[in-house]
This record gives C-alpha cells, sequence and structure tokens, in this order.
C-alpha cells in the first residue's frame, strides 16, 4: 500500500520548447524560443517530461548527473517534432543503470517501440535507441485511460483531435493540476463538452494555440487550435491559468507579443509560453505565481 505523505513542494511546470511542427532560430525569435515541444512537470520532487521534441536536449543538460535512475517520458504522438530530441537526452547518454520509460496513447494501446525502431536506425540515424546506454522501456494505453506508475503516480489521460491522434495529460498534485492539450484542432461546436470536463478547474492549461483566428481559414484541417479557441475553452472549463504552446515557427517575438497582449485583455491570466518559463502552484491554499526565467546559454548536447 502506497501512502501519500503531504509535502510543502510546488506543482512545477518548466518550458523547454514551445515550437510546433519545426524549430524556429534567429534574432527575431530570442524570447519565445526556438525549440520543439517538451515540458518538464514536477510533482513535488517527481519529474514527468511530456514530449521528447528539441526541447528535450535542453532539459538533459540541465539535469545533467542529477536526473533521476527511473524517468517517465509522455508522448503526445509521435510526429517528428515531438520525438526528435529522444536520442539526445543526456540522461539517456550517461549511465547504463538508467531506465527511461515512454508512453503512448493514440496507437490503439501499441507503444512507440516499432515507430521509434523504424525511425532511429541507419540510413535514417547512426544508431539505434537500444545501443545507448540507457535501458528503455515502451508502454501503450489507449488516450482515455488513467495511468498509473510503479510509484503509484497516476496521471490522466485524454484523446485529441489531431491527424493520428494525439493524447492530452492531466497531472495532479495536492490540490493542484495542470493539463497538457496539444496537439489538437478545435471541434465544432466548440467548447467540446468531454474535454472541458477533463481540464476543468485546472490551475494551468497548456494549449495548442498555433494560429490565430484570422489565420485559420487557410490552416483548416491541419491539427492546430487557435489562442481564441484556447480561451473560450479555458472561459468555460473554469481553467485558471492558460499558457498558448505549440507556437507557429513563423509567428517573431513581436508578433507573440502583441498577440498576447491582445489575448490578455480578455483573459488576464493568460501568457504564450517561453522557452525556459517556470510556471509554480504552491499546495493547497497557496498562490500561483507565474514567473519568466531569465534567458541562458543552452549547453552543446
Ligand atoms: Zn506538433
Ligand atoms: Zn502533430
Amino acid at each position: 500500500m502506497i501512502r501519500r505523505v503531504a509535502s510543502s513542494d510546488p506543482l512545477q511546470i518548466r518550458f523547454w520548447g514551445t515550437r510546433g511542427s519545426t524549430c524556429a532560430s534567429g534574432p527575431r525569435f530570442v524570447e519565445f524560443g526556438g525549440h520543439t515541444p517538451c515540458v518538464e512537470v514536477r510533482c513535488g520532487k517527481r519529474l514527468f517530461v511530456v514530449d521528447a521534441g528539441t526541447g528535450l536536449s535542453a532539459l538533459g543538460a540541465e539535469l545533467g548527473q542529477t536526473a533521476p535512475e527511473e524517468i517517465d517520458l509522455l508522448l503526445s504522438h509521435l510526429h517528428l517534432d515531438h520525438i526528435s530530441g529522444l536520442p539526445f537526452f543526456k540522461p539517456a547518454l550517461l549511465s547504463s543503470n538508467r531506465l527511461i520509460r515512454t508512453y503512448c496513447g493514440n496507437l490503439d494501446g501499441e507503444s512507440a517501440q516499432a515507430a521509434l525502431e523504424r525511425l532511429y536506425r541507419p540510413p535514417l540515424f547512426p544508431i539505434r535507441l537500444g545501443q545507448l546506454p540507457a535501458n528503455f522501456e515502451h508502454h501503450g494505453f489507449k488516450a482515455g485511460d488513467t495511468l498509473t506508475f510503479p510509484d503509484g503516480a497516476t496521471v490522466e489521460t485524454h484523446p485529441l483531435n489531431h491527424p493520428g491522434g494525439a493524447t492530452g495529460y492531466r497531472f495532479r498534485h495536492e490540490g493542484r493540476s495542470a493539463c497538457y492539450i496539444s496537439d489538437i484542432e478545435h471541434s465544432d461546436p466548440w467548447p467540446d463538452p468531454a474535454l472541458a470536463e477533463f481540464v476543468r478547474g485546472a490551475d494551468l492549461m497548456i494549449y495548442d494555440g498555433m494560429f490565430s483566428d484570422a489565420e485559420y481559414d487557410n490552416c483548416r484541417g491541419w491539427g492546430h487550435s487557435t489562442w481564441q479557441k484556447g480561451v473560450e475553452l479555458a472561459k468555460r472549463a473554469g481553467v485558471k491559468t492558460l499558457a498558448i504552446f505549440h507556437l507557429y515557427p513563423g509567428h517573431d517575438d513581436a508578433f507573440l507579443n502583441a498577440a498576447e497582449a491582445e489575448m490578455q485583455k480578455v483573459m488576464p491570466s493568460s501568457f504564450f509560453a517561453r522557452e525556459r518559463q517556470s510556471v509554480s502552484f504552491a499546495p493547497e491554499r497557496g498562490q500561483a505565481v507565474a514567473e519568466q526565467a531569465k534567458p541562458a546559454k543552452v549547453p552543446a548536447v
């Protein structure tokens, strides 16, 4: 039997990659960053990693020798922008005792193993994941299941409307909760009642706002949504803080700052996620604090 011990450690989220589809780089893309999706979720000291985009290499460099011996990597789906950091994750290169478990929920219960083995092998990649020092274990589930981990931790999941499917996640810690809802295209009518129920009352919802409503007509059917639809969902579901995510690589810092200012007129507790930004929610009655991490040089990996 697992006893839950109350802690004063917060629920903490840190963004390591916020771009979608492909990276961005150059002087106009400094504030919001260039890496593709990767989010660190800390339920107290317990680490979850969501998605393995190029941001995973930066997270791995930060974790370095302090990385846990067992790491749970929750994948929204297997499109390249969500897995291309996987073989560059430093903790997988440092220890032969380390176990990295991947979880994938959009393949009808199949794990990511077969797909990753097709990609990470010559001639597409010089080595296979199995040749890295760490051990990988690949788990499949059906989006909608609740995941239970070996230490008793649980994470809820939800299917998302995206080509080939994608999985949303909800993390809970000491009365706080955070949802990861990317990649998704909104439905008509909107908000989708089942999704609204899934994210209801969350302290934070990370949402695919790749486009604006003005751009959406040209991007219909691409599997992505708009910040305006994120606001509609957040308001309907009583979500307290909204982080717009999966940012379009063509939207530079000036564009995103202007869109953020427009969004904050209708939802003041919303923002566009910046690479390396941390958001922290103290247990129970504590106050939520969102702070922008200072820009730092990304170590070479
Ligand atoms: Zn994507
Ligand atoms: Zn995708």
